[in-house]
């Protein structure tokens, strides 16, 4: 049963985007109606999701998870349909009474339902990194060619859609805005004995754990670079990095004249993920508003390229291009799961990386399945590192 309202396809419902798209739902429940769930393994929030939505249908990657919850809604009498595995996530995506899809998984599992939803012409949001990155030339040419729209719902790169509307020959460059993380102002010595409890204490977003220890690194602005280049069809060279500490300035499109538009808002992910919904329209949002008097002054630094050595990283990843910067997200990936782990240091994030990077024989124009290929290569590869574990990557343990 389609009604009157818009449905919504989100996968990734029970991450930290996915639960704040939710919450634009409860704002938007005359409008649109979330028909299709998806998630990784989190079943008890899944299960919460279904009781207060009644999806048509959900999918459950971690297929043992998928069994679990057909139990409990079977005790109840419910007859949600529960798919499982990357197949499930994929028909999620496609989903017939779904006219918006939100791709907001986090890793590679997030690429095949973001390649499947771009080839119905849906509407697509896409919050995931890592599938747009480590896609490719040929999930950048998907994107030129792409039947139907897709709204980026990373913050920056909303800003930078926002502001390209309708305005993309005009184009020059794209200024990316950094918070600097929650490390910004530490020297190298304190950034070796860094914590997983200091990384995740992100000083202006709230966003998951990957999200928030690849934003203590800079990596996160790193893979930014390379999903503007996606997104947008730039060059490297087109995509310039600003530590800017207020998170107010999301992005900024400098223009052939020498005029800069720039999109500016309080630090809130519903906000991308509501315009993904109501594009090209706005809707009135219940969230804090913006008063640059009482916030006085916005500033902006480079970064410091020694101390976040992921974001050159992450530039050698998109200069080298094909199969790379696929290379970069997986060994990213492991690192900084292992560095949550308590198995590395802060700082062994980046030379494991940068490894990983090292021993890569580049495949110039990968497909969309040997992309995958080299993601898990470079995570099998990072994990060998880790594992070795030599003094250069070994937490700092207190003395
Ligand atoms: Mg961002």
């Amino acid at each position: 049963m389609r009604g009157t309202r818009t449905g919504v396809a989100i996968l990734g419902s029970t991450g930290s985007l996915g639960r704040q798209a939710l919450e634009v739902c409860e704002w938007f429940a005359d409008t649109h109606r979330p028909v299709a769930l998806a998630a990784g393994g989190n079943i008890r929030l899944l299960h919460d999701q279904i009781r207060r939505w009644k999806p048509e249908v959900v999918a459950v990657y971690r297929r043992s998870a998928a069994r679990q919850l057909r139990q409990w809604l079977h005790a109840e009498g419910s007859t949600v349909k529960v798919l499982e595995g990357g197949e499930g996530l994929v028909e999620v995506a496609r989903w017939e009474n779904a006219e918006v899809v939100l791709v907001l998984v986090s890793g590679l599992a997030a690429l095949a339902p973001l390649v499947a939803a771009l080839r119905t012409g849906k509407k697509v949001g896409v919050g995931n990194k890592e599938a747009l990155v480590a896609g490719g030339p040929a999930l950048r040419q998907l994107l030129k060619t792409a039947p139907g729209a897709l709204v980026p719902v990373d913050g920056e790169h909303s800003a930078i859609f926002q502001c390209l509307m309708g305005r993309r020959h005009e184009v020059d460059h794209v200024v990316l805005t950094a918070s600097g993380g929650p490390f910004r102002d530490w020297d190298v010595g304190q950034l070796q004995r860094a914590t997983p409890e200091e990384a995740l204490a992100h000083p202006n977003w709230n966003m998951g754990p990957k999200i928030s220890v690849d934003a203590a690194t800079l990596m996160n602005k790193g893979l930014e670079i390379i999903e503007a280049m996606q997104l947008f069809d730039l060059r490297l060279d087109q995509v310039r990095v600003v530590v800017h500490r207020e998170s107010v300035v999301h992005a900024l499109v400098g223009l052939r004249d020498g005029t800069y538009l720039a999109q500016l808002g309080l630090p809130d992910m519903r906000v991308p993920l509501a315009y993904a919904l109501t594009h090209p329209q706005r809707r009135e949002l219940p969230i804090g508003r913006l008063r640059l008097e009482e916030l006085g002054r916005l500033s902006f630094e480079p970064p410091d390229p020694d101390r976040f050595p992921c974001l050159q990283l992450a530039r050698r990843a998109a200069e080298l291009g094909g199969s790379a910067p696929a290379v970069l997200c997986g060994a990213d990936e492991v690192a900084v799961r292992a560095f949550l782990d308590g198995r590395i240091s802060f700082l062994a994030i980046a030379r494991i990386i940068s490894r990983v990077l090292e021993e890569h024989v580049i495949m110039k124009h990968p497909t969309l399945d040997q992309v995958a290929e080299h993601y898990r290569w470079a995570m099998h590869r990072a994990e060998q590192l880790v594992k070795e574990g030599d003094e250069e990557v070994r937490p700092c343990r207190p003395c």
